[in-house]
């Protein structure tokens, strides 16, 4: 049985590395993650999206690790049988990048260990990632079920694969085609259309002419990339382009390689662009790639997986696509073929991992006709089973869904799931299969092989929130646990993952993958920069939470946070978090040492309680239910913000304020212990899902010294949320107490403004004609809290004696009036304007001289008279209102 950690005298200050691990410690062995399975309830359930085992965790993970991990705390506290399930991601292409460079550092290659040591390499990395990440979300708080971690190459899941592969195949929506795809050359793989980063380039148009195969002519084509001319089948032109009727029908010499090609008419061609004819190759543009399907031309491929030139390429073979480029342009022009070369801006792909220049190209590859799968995605959002919050990611999710392309999910990978297809070498038919095939479905054969690609990692993600469930078996915690409630992940992979679970969820289980989408933002510096390596305005989580704390990492992450909207982290966030922890650290010093000497009753006397304590209870409860329909609203910020507020503006700094002077004259008064004990009690659970361990280690603290009927509940983490009460809402008490406040909030500001010494009191009358008799028993506490004295509260204007030099301010319900007096020495204060007045008249004399002296005004720069004129209009405006309170003065 794990025993509550001894918790020692309450050290003077809080130190978040002696009490974090002690905490997440004892939670874990007390299984608290772990949901109990009760038919008669709802579940709440998150799956969470999981990290690639590519290295250690970032700070956009910490924002997904604190706002999930806020919702399942919430939720677990309110009684919901809560699982948060955390898993981690091979992440294929990006996680063997990795280990590739690790290789490279050996001087060793991934063909030179072979396929099976490799990926032995691969899954010892995996491990020590997934130990590493493990051990961070740990650090973050996150109070995620250990026991059912997963990790997308695990049995369970691989299997999911596998069956939603053979499943999708036997439906006819996967298939093997040529098609254009996505090549990195550095890569050596296909990607799919996401992978792929668009970026504009400063290139060029090169004009070429290619001769016709009989006469003289010419034909011009424009291109951006004149290596492919090698690849060329044919020159296009638009059906209605009158310039070219004649040449339509006859062929071309094709410059460099002497290939007779011919000249065809497409609908596709666009007179505009160039000359108008266009050059065709099919095997490395996918406007050409479906001009020469329409008009059947052959496909010449022209390059090598490591894009040099091959066999296709003639006296080119073996050159890199970029010197081949060189090496024709120079041909071209020594042969009189280049004819202009324009400068030409246009997008060029690029390799999202490694930034290598993308080249498009025809290759068999396996993909899924998705227009099926997308139309009961469509309309789940449609019909409301789905919300995205924001809202606005609706839009952009559907008009991406219904313009949505084949997928391309084979890559020529090793490390992923790899495709369960295998080749018979007998009758060349596929068997695709769950269990490894070892004979031919077809004729038995035992000569078959497995396709050698894997799958995009992102295939296996997209089964992720049913897949982690036992899918495809039907386990209990599917029929338990599915469909999960809440999708918490970043904006920028909506597309990639989100409609992709969505797509696969309905399609595997017949039912949405999840109620709701909750999309946050990134997470960028105080200046609102992507943090980047490069830019060295990378926050490492761990090191901050070092350095400020957990909650106070967790209170920047999730302070201001709105779905959708980015969030700068500023140091000062961090900052603001770390002095929150202390407040409330010294908020319960306070209220232990109060109840140390008394041990005194527990039990809230509400039919004796004074203003104040109706007022804080009133408050706590309104704060109470406007967090939890905050929260319910997904307005986690907001939410904070208000906790945050009401514990330190109202509970700190008026509250406990208010108790002390009670708690001065024991005996006399009511005393305000159970009150000030149970608000605090109550707000540290309020607060627990953003602040686990501060709240955990203070509440503990503060239980051990209470009556024995508090220490039932363990742990705060399994304390119930609080909801509001009704019976505590007491608006005239709210009233009341907002007019104390403003009122000793309006003084204090008075003697800060007239910079009046700390020790000197000052007087003041207070008029309220609605609200006086409940003022006036807080005389004292306006006295004592505000250093005024007397305070008097005349019953109207009349009946007090004549102010005529007083400072009035009107506030919300009140009146107070500060006589200038007993704030300020009046002769002393004459005696300094005096002098300041005879300094500047003497100062003006001297400007207006000047500006009349003859020889100045011819001499001197417009500018510099400029200047003095303007000084003396500052100075005669500043002698007038020098004067003017003069006579405010005069008594
Ligand atoms: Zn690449
Ligand atoms: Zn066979």
């Amino acid at each position: 049985m794990t025993q509550t950690p001894n918790m020692e005298e309450m050290p003077k200050a809080y130190e978040p590395g002696k009490v974090e691990a002690k905490w997440y410690k004892f939670w874990l062995e007390k299984g608290y993650f772990k949901p109990k399975i009760d038919p008669e309830k709802k579940p709440f359930v998150i799956i969470m999206p999981p990290p690639n085992v590519t290295g250690e965790l970032h700070i956009g993970h910490a924002l997904t690790a604190t706002l999930e991990d806020i919702m399942t705390r919430w939720h677990r506290m309110k009684g919901d049988p809560t699982l948060w399930l955390p898993g981690v991601d091979h992440a294929g292409i990006a996680a063997q990048v990795v280990v590739e460079q690790l290789l490279a550092e050996e001087s060793l290659t991934r063909h030179q260990l072979g396929r099976n040591r490799f990926i032995e390499r691969m899954w010892q990395w995996a491990e020590k990632c997934r130990q590493t990440i493990a051990g961070q979300h740990q650090r973050l708080g996150a109070s995620c079920d250990w026991s059912r971690e997963c990790f997308t190459l695990d049995e369970g899941p691989s299997r999911a694969v596998r069956t939603a592969f053979l499943r999708l195949y036997e439906k006819g929506l996967i298939y093997q085609g040529e098609r254009i795809i996505n090549w990195c050359p550095r890569c050596a793989t296909a990607l799919s259309d996401l992978e792929v980063d668009h970026k504009e380039i400063a290139g060029h148009l090169y004009y070429v002419r290619y001769p016709l195969a009989e006469g003289n002519q010419f034909i011009t084509v424009a291109t951006t990339r004149p290596e492919t001319i090698l690849g060329d089948t044919a020159v296009a032109v638009n059906p209605n382009d009158e310039r070219f009727k004649a040449m339509v029908g006859k062929k071309v010499l094709l410059p460099a390689v002497n290939r007779v090609i011919p000249i065809v008419v497409d609908e596709a061609v666009d007179p505009d662009f160039g000359t108008g004819a266009v050059k065709i190759t099919p095997a490395h543009d996918s406007v050409d790639f479906e001009v020469a399907q329409r008009q059947g031309l052959p496909l010449v491929n022209i390059l090598n997986p490591d894009a040099t030139m091959n066999e296709n390429a003639g006296p080119y073979v073996g050159l890199d696509r970029f010197a081949c480029r060189k090496a024709i342009l120079s041909d071209l022009e020594k042969d009189g073929l280049l004819v202009k070369v324009e400068p030409y801006s246009h997008s060029v792909g690029h390799c999202q991992r490694c930034q290598t220049t993308i080249e498009p190209i025809a290759s068999k590859q396996w993909f899924i006709t998705m227009p099926p799968l997308a139309k009961p995605a469509i309309d789940a959002i449609l019909d409301r089973r789905i919300t995205i919050i924001p809202e606005r990611f609706t839009k952009v999710y559907l008009n991406w869904m219904e313009n949505i392309r084949d997928w391309c999910i084979s890559r020529q990978l090793w490390w992923g799931h790899r495709i369960p297809v295998w080749y018979c070498q007998e009758c060349g038919e596929l068997t695709v299969a769950i269990e490894d095939a070892k004979s031919c479905s077809h004729c038995g054969s035992a000569k078959i092989e497995q396709d050698p690609d894997v799958l995009d990692t992102w295939f296996s993600s997209a089964l992720w929130t049913h897949s982690t469930l036992g899918w495809p078996d039907d386990t209990e915690d599917l029929s338990y646990f599915y469909p999960t409630a809440v999708m918490e992940t970043g904006y920028d992979i909506l597309f990639f993952w989100v409609a992709r679970m969505i797509m696969m969820g309905l399609e595997d289980t017949s039912a949405v993958p999840f109620h709701t989408v909750y999309l946050h933002g990134l997470v960028r510096d105080e200046k609102g920069e992507k943090m980047s390596k490069i830019k060295g305005n990378v926050l490492n989580p761990i090191d901050t939470l070092e350095r400020y704390g957990t909650d106070a990492l967790r209170l920047a992450l999730s302070m201001g946070t709105a779905p959708g909207n980015d969030i700068k982290l500023a140091p000062s966030r961090l900052e603001a978090g770390r002095n929150f922890a202390n407040k409330l650290w010294n908020a319960t010093r306070f209220v232990i040492r109060s109840i140390e000497p008394a041990r005194s009753d527990m039990e809230i006397r509400w039919d004796l309680l004074p203003i104040e304590d109706r007022w804080i209870l009133s408050r706590l409860n309104r704060t109470i239910s406007s967090v939890t329909s905050l929260m319910e609203d997904f307005q986690f910020g907001e939410a904070q913000r208000q906790i945050h507020d009401f514990l330190w503006g109202e509970f700190c700094d008026w509250y406990i304020e208010l108790t002390k002077i009670r708690l001065r004259s024991p005996g006399e008064v009511l005393s305000p212990i159970p009150v000030l004990v149970y608000v605090l009690e109550t707000s540290l659970r309020l607060l627990h899902p953003y602040m686990p361990f501060v709240t955990e280690e203070l509440w503990q603290h503060l239980k051990r010294r209470l009556p024995s009927e508090w220490s039932a509940t363990e742990s705060i983490m399994v304390a119930a949320y609080p909801e509001a009460e009704d019976k505590a809402i007491d608006l005239q008490a709210e009233r009341v107490m907002e007019s104390v406040i403003e009122i000793i909030r309006s003084i204090r500001n008075a003697r800060a403004q007239y910079q009046v010494e700390s020790r000197r009191w000052v007087e003041a009358q207070i008029y309220s004609s609605q609200l006086s008799s409940a003022i006036i028993p807080y005389s004292q506490t306006i006295q004592t809290l505000a250093r005024a004295r007397p305070v008097t509260f005349p019953s109207s204007r009349e009946e007090a004696p004549p102010q005529e030099n007083a400072l009035v301010m009107v506030l919300k319900e009140s009146e107070v009036i500060i006589p200038m007096e007993s704030m300020i020495d009046l002769e002393a204060e004459r005696k300094r304007i005096q002098g300041e007045i005879e300094q500047i008249q003497a100062e003006v004399a001297r400007l207006e001289a000047r500006l009349k002296d003859r020889a100045f005004l011819t001499k001197a720069p417009t500018a510099v008279i400029d200047k003095e004129r303007q000084k003396l209009y500052a100075l005669t405006d500043k002698l007038e209102r020098l004067k003017q309170q003069l006579i405010r003065f005069q008594a």
